[in-house]
């Protein structure tokens, strides 16, 4: 894993972007800075400015956590692809239309304890395909982790149960990840390449399946055991990256 800004990532980006490039992004932390209440995460303009122009040059897609319909209004550009709960919503032809009897003895499950958990500070937040149980406002982060993982031991073996900064999330076993939804997109575009920038767990799917002719970057500073190719220091340098993209590409002359 190596800095971006510090090392030859600008050289390996020109390499990447001189064939015809998907490039994906994630949301929360990565387009939009990490913020107390998830709902009030938008795109910074500076950063919405820079991909309204990148995505006249290149196919855009974001894939995010969150609904499609949740992150599209704080976007402030329109991508080509928008693909939520983690690559199970949104894929072109595919997925829109699982239905999980787990997931809705799960719902049951968690809307029942509700009350508990508001009082340990997990925020709910049904997506329909996953779920995810926010412990970010708890002041008793371990007590809330417990509660979670008692409250989803009885479904381990049937549904996806993965991590992230802050959150438990709970997704349909078998569902696309991230990387399979990237790989869908590549294909529906027809491209030949991609650069993915994403900074959380869920974002490692994509680090650890990308072919070395995918350029994948990690933001918020060198993780040992991420799968990424380089990484950002910081959220707001993603800016500094994405011109660098808008700078390559308008010497190139592609168009997506
Ligand atoms: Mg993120």
């Amino acid at each position: 894993m190596k800095n971006y800004f510090k090392s030859d990532g600008k050289d390996a980006l020109r390499a990447t972007l001189s064939q015809p490039t998907l490039i994906g992004f994630d949301f929360d932390g990565t387009l939009a800075p990490i913020v107390n209440t998830p709902d009030v995460a938008v795109t910074p303009t500076p950063i919405a400015r820079r991909l309204t122009a990148l995505a006249r040059l290149c196919p855009v897609a974001i894939i995010s956590g969150r609904s499609i319909k949740d992150v599209r209004g704080r976007l402030g550009f329109m991508p080509k692809f928008v693909v939520g709960n983690h690559g199970a919503e949104g894929l072109p032809g595919h997925y829109d239309s699982i239905e999980d009897k787990c997931m809705d003895a799960l719902r049951e499950r968690i809307f029942s304890h509700a009350a508990e958990m508001a009082v340990l500070g997990i925020c709910i937040e049904d997506k329909g395909l996953s779920f995810s149980l926010h412990y970010r406002g708890s002041r008793t982060e371990l007590p809330a982790l417990r509660f979670i993982e008692a409250l989803l031991a009885p479904f381990r073996n049937d549904l996806a149960i993965f991590g992230g900064k802050y959150v438990v999330n709970v997704a349909t076993a078998g569902a696309p990840d991230k990387f399979a939804a990237l790989q869908a997109l590549l294909e529906e575009s027809g491209m030949a390449g991609a650069v993915f920038i994403g900074d959380d767990v869920t974002d490692e799917t994509v680090f650890a399946g990308a072919p070395s002719t995918w350029l994948t970057i990690r933001v918020g500073g060198k993780v040992p055991d991420s799968r990424a190719m380089y990484f950002v220091d910081s959220q707001s340098q993603v800016v500094n990256l994405i011109q660098d993209m808008l700078d390559l590409l308008t010497a190139y002359g592609h168009r997506g």
